[in-house]
């Protein structure tokens, strides 16, 4: 078994979309043009391929949160417990069920709240004693503390690696605690209008529980939609430009870390140099990208980068 886990999650639709289709493992998606405008067309449906991918594990349209926690996330609290770091990205375009599927809500609770509450009830009192909570968010390649509000910037710092400097390093001792926080540090997560969705999260958002021996880290990345799809006009067209990049250095660390390659590019961006530690070693990585079926061109974007980073 490869130390990556990358899966699909599709997002439940309203209208029947017929783009994506989830057989096991396997995503296909089909081309809209050649589904919906003309569809006997013979001379153009030879033209227009459909693509099928493989992957660790697809969520289809009924998969519900319990299920993809049980699939993805809870086998590695084992992994986890016995001192390794585990690290749990979720990807897609704005919309698509991220921050669904990583936070989710009071009655739909996502893979952070689960994973929390279950490994809180099988640390020991001492174990839990020493957990302490971090909840920052990149925007726009600036890093800001989500539990004080700062400003903060990486150093390197001699034997220690790479600090972000003065983040509040908040003592978790019971899963109480972690849920305050972490309902604190949503509150201040930044919301910028964009064309593509209004209140679309365009920051990335890590989350880390430190043990004694090892990291629990929670990223909701930046929505990966093109800047030029969107009508993103000067400081939003900016943004893209540095999520699309911060996304393609994560993709290519990813494939470099997980096939043995002497030289992983952390440098490229503050997410990776950030995540350093916590990927590089002996780790677990999990992957989830999001995909909404009525959007084919963010869906085959994202089948397209989480294909490219497990297949190394
Ligand atoms: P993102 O964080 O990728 O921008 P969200 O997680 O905010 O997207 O999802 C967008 C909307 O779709 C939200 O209202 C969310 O509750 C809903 N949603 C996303 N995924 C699902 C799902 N699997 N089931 C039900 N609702 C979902
Ligand atoms: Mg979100």
């Amino acid at each position: 078994m490869h130390n990556i886990t990358v899966a699909i999650r599709v997002k439940p639709v309203q209208q029947s979309f017929k783009t994506i289709l989830v057989n096991g493992s396997t995503v296909t998606l089909l081309d809209p043009e050649l589904e919906f405008n003309n569809p006997v067309d013979i001379l153009k449906k030879n033209r227009i391929k459909d693509a099928s991918y493989e992957f660790d594990f697809a969520f289809d349209q009924q998969a519900d949160q319990k299920e993809v926690y049980e699939k993805s996330a809870e086998p590695l609290l084992d992994d986890l417990i016995s001192g390794q770091n585990v690290t749990i990205f979720a990807y897609g375009a704005t919309g698509s069920g991220k921050t669904h599927t990583m936070m989710g809500s009071q009655n739909q609770q996502g893979i952070i709240p689960r994973a929390l509450n279950d490994l809180f009830g099988r640390l020991t009192k001492d174990q839990a004693a020493q957990a302490s909570l971090t909840f920052l968010e990149i925007y726009n390649e600036t890093i800001r503390d989500l539990l004080t509000g700062k400003l903060l910037d990486l150093r390197e710092d001699g034997n220690k690696g790479l600090v972000v400097v003065n983040l509040f390093k908040a003592p978790v001792p019971t899963l109480n605690d972690i849920t305050q926080y972490i309902k604190y540090g949503n509150s201040r997560r930044a919301k910028e209008p964009t064309g593509a969705n209004e209140n679309s999260t365009r920051s990335h958002t890590v989350l880390q529980l430190m043990l004694k021996q090892c990291t629990f880290t929670f990223v909701d990345l930046a929505g990966s939609e093109r800047a030029s799809q969107t009508t993103n006009k000067g400081q939003r067209m900016i943004e893209g430009a540095m999520i699309n990049r911060s996304l393609l250095v994560l993709g290519n660390c990813i494939k470099a870390l997980f096939s043995k390659e002497q030289f992983v590019p952390f440098r490229g961006s503050k997410l990776t140099r950030l995540l350093k530690d916590a990927l590089q070693g002996n780790s677990k990585t999990v992957m989830i990208a999001n995909v909404a079926p009525n959007n084919y061109e963010d869906s085959f974007n994202t089948l397209l980068y989480a294909h490219r980073t497990r297949n190394i």
